[in-house]
């Protein structure tokens, strides 16, 4: 079990690694001897990360990034390639809905802003594509690479007023697959690529759809839960196995996968 979960000195690279989602995976990765470059916007958060995973024990450093931006990617990349000397994992965690994106309950799709829609699919889509190529260029040079995409409950079916967040996310379930079969196709079967899919997990980019500021759920927090038949949203911590599986050598004749995390929201009819 040891050897096929070793992740000891494996250098992981985590866009939007400072995001709810994103804190929790990097903290556990760099508790299981992972070295992780954490790569989001927020400086302070990301500042904040690294000293906590330095506090109990771990390797991580945080670079400023823009994940639609291929000049700062490509800095980031030789800024990680000189403090860890190789890239191993890829997690392109950057992504979430907008609030510009989502059609209010009183409106219609014919009320669709394209300047929002286009956006939250640069962040999500673009947002995975432009990573994926800048690191991609070193894991082949390295012969070996490994790619974690996050998609969401919303790509394997529509959810109600998020049409941008859903067909950008749907767009990265098929990316990934594409991916991993281009990737092995063209060098070999040490190049693997996978999505984790969350089903909901209350964080900052969906927190005023779901809850009410006193907490309480939503219609939409509701509906959500009646149709889950775990009968709860996921904790971030709920998200760490899979995660594991898959940077990891447990997982190492898996490819082109949507591993979905959702308490049964997406195997669930009526
Ligand atoms: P979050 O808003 O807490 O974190 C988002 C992270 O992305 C932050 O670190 C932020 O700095 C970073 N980011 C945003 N725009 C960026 C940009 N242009 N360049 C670089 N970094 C940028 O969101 P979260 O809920 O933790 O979500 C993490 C991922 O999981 C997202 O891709 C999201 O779509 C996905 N997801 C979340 C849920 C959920 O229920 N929360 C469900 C399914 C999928």
């Amino acid at each position: 079990m040891y050897e096929l979960f070793n992740i000891n000195n494996k250098v992981i690279v985590m866009t939007g690694g400072t995001g709810v989602l994103g804190t929790s995976m990097v903290s556990y990765l760099a508790a299981h001897g992972a070295k992780v470059a954490v790569l989001a916007r927020n400086k302070a958060k990301g500042d904040a990360l690294v000293e906590h995973v330095k506090a109990n024990g771990g390797d991580a450093i945080f670079l400023q990034t823009n994940v639609t931006d291929k000049a700062i990617l490509t800095q980031n990349a030789e800024e990680i390639i000189r403090e860890y000397g190789r890239i191993d994992v890829l997690i392109n965690g950057a992504g979430g809905n907008m609030p510009g994106a989502t059609i209010a309950p009183d409106n219609t799709i014919l009320d669709l802003n394209i300047d929002d829609f286009r956006q939250v699919v640069d962040l999500n889509l673009m947002g995975t594509v432009i990573p994926t190529l800048v690191f991609s260029e070193y894991m082949v040079q390295q012969r070996q690479g490994n790619i974690v995409n996050i998609s969401s409950a919303s790509a394997l079916r529509p959810l109600t007023r998020v049409a941008g967040y859903g067909a950008a996310k749907a767009a990265v379930s098929n990316f990934t697959k594409y991916l991993a079969g281009e990737l092995a196709l063209k060098f070999g079967e040490n190049f693997r690529v996978n999505a984790l899919c969350p089903g909901f997990f209350i964080t900052e980019q969906n927190r005023a759809l779901l809850t009410h500021p006193d907490g309480t759920y939503t219609d939409r927090g509701n509906t959500i839960i009646a149709h889950t038949p775990f009968k709860r949203f996921g904790e971030p911590a709920e998200l760490l196995g899979t995660l594991h599986y898959l940077v990891s050598d447990a997982s190492k004749f898996v490819t082109g996968t949507i591993a979905v995390v959702d308490g049964g929201f997406d195997a669930f009819s009526i």
